[in-house]
């Protein structure tokens, strides 16, 4: 494993934004009356990608554009050919090096002030936790099942919102997870083991972009609102709102386009957060 951590070009004081950054997020800052505070909010808050894909290249430029102060990026693989179509961060001369580390690099030139930090690895649960206990907000940008039901099983342990993307073939799904709701691993036949993925089923290169830039929405509502917004239950559609423990699903009809949701519900026998958790953790001890 390797990891880096790239220190921003100037530090800047934790409760004020500077000039620069007034210039910078003008635009943002013009959106609400308390802009100034919603801004510092993103300047202070932490978030984990784990994928620099598909999905987590454009989550990763929103948010690193936005102002997010810390992103920490978790990707194992390297470049490839095929990844050129959708994943933004990426050159054809990029084929062959380490994706979280050149994803890295060219947010670094999109925006200095973001700390970014780098986990060049498939991360065991002991590299998760520590990854995930600097975060506050983490996203599942992965691309197989087994990533998945770790962080999944890792941010219910420490307490931390997950918010998930998955796009395959020509379908695409959002999961907004606390520890107040289902988990994805209530959602998942225990018995599943097929590989469906964009390795297997193809993926559509805009649906990809409007899967992330939906799921950076999110996030940036909720990074934006105060603690007390955050612990809030709001309704699905309610303006500002993150709608956890609900999942979207991406649809294409004659009247409508855009992700429908639904609520989840939690399996009570689940291995992760219901009576199989506790009966597993029975026979642990
Ligand atoms: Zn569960």
């Amino acid at each position: 494993m390797r990891a880096k951590s790239v220190p921003p070009e100037a530090t800047q004081p934790e409760t004020t934004l500077s000039d620069t950054e007034f210039i910078r997020y003008s635009r943002s800052l013009m959106l609400a009356d308390d802009g100034d505070s919603r801004q510092l909010r993103l300047k202070h808050a932490r978030v984990l990608i784990l994928g620099v894909g598909g999905l987590g290249c454009p989550v990763a430029t929103t948010l690193v554009g936005a102002g997010v102060g810390q992103l920490t990026l978790i990707d194992s693989d390297k470049v490839e050919l095929s990844n050129l179509p959708r994943q933004s961060l990426y050159q054809t001369g990029d084929i062959g090096k380490a994706k979280a580390e050149v994803a890295a690099a060219r947010l670094r030139l999109q925006n200095p002030h973001p700390r970014l930090t780098v986990l060049q690895c498939r991360p065991d649960d002991q590299q998760l936790r520590q990854a995930i206990a600097d975060c506050d907000v983490l996203v599942d940008c992965s691309d197989n099942l087994p990533t998945r039901l770790q962080l999944n099983r890792l941010a219910r342990e420490a307490g931390k919102p997950l918010f998930a993307g998955a796009v395959s073939g020509t379908s695409a799904q959002l999961y907004l997870l606390n520890s107040q709701t289902a988990c994805y691993q209530c959602l998942v036949d225990p018995n599943w083991q097929a590989l469906q993925n964009c390795r297997t089923l193809g993926v559509d290169p805009a649906l990809a972009a409007v899967t992330a830039q939906q799921l950076a929405w999110l996030l940036l509502q909720y990074l934006q609102a105060t603690p007390a917004q955050q612990a809030s239950a709001v309704p699905v559609g309610h303006a500002n709102s993150v709608p956890f423990g609900h999942y979207g699903r991406f649809a294409a009809s004659h009247s409508q386009i855009g992700f429908h949701w639904y609520p989840l519900h939690a399996n009570p026998s689940c291995a992760c957060c219901g009576a199989g958790a506790d009966a597993a953790q029975k026979g642990a001890l």
